[in-house]
């Protein structure tokens, strides 16, 4: 018996049909949410992406999660395809935080909401709300930790030769950073308790342009170089773990850690994995903890708030003018972490395993 072709699609239709009564219905997505992210070369913005992935799932939206490896046309270029694609949200980690006015006027036109997430994108009334971290006070928890620092490992040696390092200069947070620092260093600077041999201060000459390591590397071996021929450097203010590593290798070069050298207190930022055994191994002396799945959560429920017609819980609403608008914020706590405890905070939490950092 010879069946037709159109016999078995239509027998293969009703098995189908068949086998799906009493199935459980698949949840129809809810939307596609565009997340922006700059790179994947820290491993912070890694576990920001991969989290909200995985909590935008459990919530019912499906992701487009793109990275863009520190190239400000790159990331352009995919935000333009998130609109175009028609995502119903876009959640964005600025590159440069002043370059984005454009596109963020086009995904408006479009109906879509715009959240900066951690660093705020500035020039652009089309930014809807920002979730990060109370970036001021991570500045403040690493000058504290500096000076916390510097009484342990030299109390006899008043006044502390101290170099600042500041973050990339299109980054707001960098500054927010800055003078968060500087609102604890500046008075021992004025009080004499802390000298800046070089005379570098001020955002304009310490910044280090796209977070580069290396750069922050070479900066201190000419800091180095020119200013300490006869002077001991105590403490470097480093405002993210991947400047401390290079300014750790720039020191190591020539001779601290080693001998009658102490090595300088090094302050950092983000808890990455080379930084967190840098500081068990007593190099790194601190890093601030900003737990990556506490911001995917904030921004996941702002979404869900937005898109179901209710309003996003917020908890500040003065301090991120963006340059057109003060931006309605969702900040979270950001924690001080050096060897005393890290084993809590970092492991206790279930953010690394105890394996991981061996
Ligand atoms: C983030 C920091 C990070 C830095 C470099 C900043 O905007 O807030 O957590 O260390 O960028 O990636």
């Amino acid at each position: 018996m010879q069946i037709s072709r159109r016999a078995l699609l239509a027998l293969a239709s009703a098995t189908t049909a068949l086998s799906l009564v009493g199935m459980p219905a698949f949840a129809q997505s809810k939307g596609t949410i565009g997340i922006a992210m700059p790179t994947q070369s820290s491993a912070r913005w890694i576990s920001d992406g991969n989290s909200m992935v995985e909590q935008f799932k459990a919530a019912g939206y499906d992701t487009d999660l793109q990275y863009a490896e520190d190239d400000i046309p790159n990331q352009l270029a995919q935000i333009e395809n998130m609109i175009t694609k028609g995502v119903n949200v876009l959640v964005i980690a600025a590159i440069d935080g002043t370059t984005l006015s454009n596109a963020l006027e086009n995904a408006a036109a479009s109906g879509i909401k715009v959240i900066a997430y951690d660093r705020l994108i500035r020039d652009s009334a089309n930014v809807d709300y920002y979730a990060t971290f109370d970036n001021f006070k991570v500045g403040v928890q690493q000058a504290e930790s500096l000076v916390k620092g510097l009484n342990e490992r030299f109390p006899d040696s008043k006044p502390w030769n101290v170099e600042l390092f500041g973050g990339s200069p299109d980054d707001n947070n960098a500054f927010f950073f800055y003078n968060g620092a500087m609102s604890v260093l500046q008075p021992m600077i004025d009080a004499g308790d802390i000298v800046i041999p070089s005379g570098q201060t001020g955002m304009d000459v310490v910044g280090t342009l796209r977070w580069d390591g290396a750069v922050a590397q070479a900066r201190m071996d000419n800091l180095l170089s020119a200013n300490y021929g006869d002077k001991q450097l105590h403490g470097a203010l480093s405002p993210y773990d991947g400047l401390s590593i290079g300014i750790l290798s720039s020191v190591k070069g020539v001779g601290y850690g080693s001998g009658d050298l102490p090595m300088p207190i090094v302050t950092g930022q983000d808890a990455e994995i080379p930084s967190v055994k840098s500081m068990i191994a007593g190099e790194q002396y601190s890093t601030v903890f900003k737990d990556t799945r506490t911001l995917a959560g904030v921004t996941v429920k702002m979404v869900d708030a937005i898109l179901s017609g209710g309003e996003p819980e917020i908890n500040d609403t003065s301090t991120y003018d963006n340059g057109v608008k003060v931006v309605p914020s969702y900040l979270l706590e950001p924690v001080s972490v050096d060897v005393s405890n890290y084993e809590e905070i970092l492991v206790g939490s279930g953010y690394y395993t105890a394996d991981q950092l061996k």
